[in-house]
């Protein structure tokens, strides 16, 4: 287990490296991401207007070792490949109409926010492809993969940069009303308030400390504002005390309307109305259906939703707190 745990702190603190170098005030608009080997396409092609589809096809992915990662940075790619990392997604297939609702469900370390992390293009799929609208994101600009995709994960990923910089940073117009309103609605009123510089102060690394649950209600207050066309939610709520978790799932469900969305580890309420539900295990779509067909089916779905959802009083639980695996 150490062995395999090695690797991973290493390219988390390459990662960190990276970012330090790279995401300073003037700079943090034009970093999609802390990966050096992520790119823009110089002649990128547009987005189509109206709802976005999202479809993964065949995709295989492992996650880049440190060491490549820091050789690109180097732009020495050519020596990248040579040590082939071990592959996590083995050949997903998704597809996600425009405004519908895929739930992921499946165990802790199946894959899921791999995926998540695929469709806003923080990595690239080493074979197969990503599309939004049919597009591959690698052919799209980064402005309009960012202002297209909004994404609320646990951890809650800010830039080391003020409040209103993270928050501007999907939808770089916004006016600080704006900013505030979005605040209010991901429950930081309070927390705006009391702030030594207001929408100015710092987070992020070596920034304002925040707490995890701040951090996230963050990240949902830059949804709020972006209200991208594709919304992903990996666990987006995990940090939340019932209190917060059910105001703030208000505001969420709102922010679903109408988009397309992916949404991981959610309420059962939430998967159970999702259009489609995949279950991922070892990196593959093992099942994948709506709730009626899967339980019908007698399957992994079932068997999760026996075991795990079950616990979670019906229809509409006042806390979240499900791991569907
Ligand atoms: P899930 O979200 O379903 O719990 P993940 O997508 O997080 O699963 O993880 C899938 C696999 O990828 C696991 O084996 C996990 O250890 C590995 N993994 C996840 N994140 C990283 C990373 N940043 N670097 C290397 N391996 C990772
Ligand atoms: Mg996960």
């Amino acid at each position: 287990l150490t062995r395999l745990y090695t690797p991973m702190t290493a390219l988390a603190n390459a990662r960190v490296d990276v970012m330090t170098a790279l995401v300073s005030f003037e700079r943090v608009f034009e970093v999609l991401d802390l990966d050096p080997m992520i790119r823009e396409r110089p002649d990128p092609l547009p987005l189509p207007d109206g709802p976005v589809s999202v479809a993964l096809r065949d995709v295989r992915f492992g996650y880049p070792s440190a060491e490549q990662v820091s050789l690109a940075s180097l732009e020495e790619v050519a020596v990248l490949d040579q040590r082939p990392s071990e592959e996590v997604l083995h050949g997903v297939d998704l597809e996600v109409g425009a405004g519908q609702l895929l739930a992921l469900v499946g165990s802790s370390g199946a894959g899921k926010s791999t995926i998540a992390s695929l469709v806003p293009r923080l990595y690239d799929v080493d074979s197969g492809a990503v599309t939004l609208s049919g597009v591959d994101v690698r052919d799209l600009a980064f402005a309009d993969l960012r202002g297209a995709v909004g994404v609320v994960t646990q951890d809650g990923h800010l830039f080391h940069s003020s409040i209103a910089e993270n928050l501007r940073y999907a939808k770089p117009d916004a006016t600080d009303a704006e900013i505030v309103e979005a605040l209010r609605r991901a429950r930081l009123g309070e927390l705006f308030e009391s702030l030594p510089d207001g929408l100015d102060t710092v987070v992020g690394e070596r920034g304002y400390r925040l707490s995890g649950g701040e951090r996230q209600r963050l990240t949902i207050a830059r949804l709020l504002l972006a209200r991208p066309r594709v919304v992903i939610l990996d666990e987006a709520t995990a940090h939340l005390d019932s209190e917060s978790e059910s105001a703030v799932q208000e505001a969420l469900v709102e922010a679903l309307s109408g988009r397309t969305a992916i949404v991981i580890a959610h309420r059962l309420s939430t998967v159970r109305r999702a259009d489609t539900i995949a279950v991922v295990e070892h990196g593959r779509v093992v099942e994948s259906g709506t709730h009626e067909e899967l339980i019908a089916a007698g399957g992994r779905y079932a068997v999760l939703h026996r075991t795990q959802f079950a616990q979670q009083p019906d229809p509409d639980p006042p806390h979240d707190g499900i791991e569907c695996g």
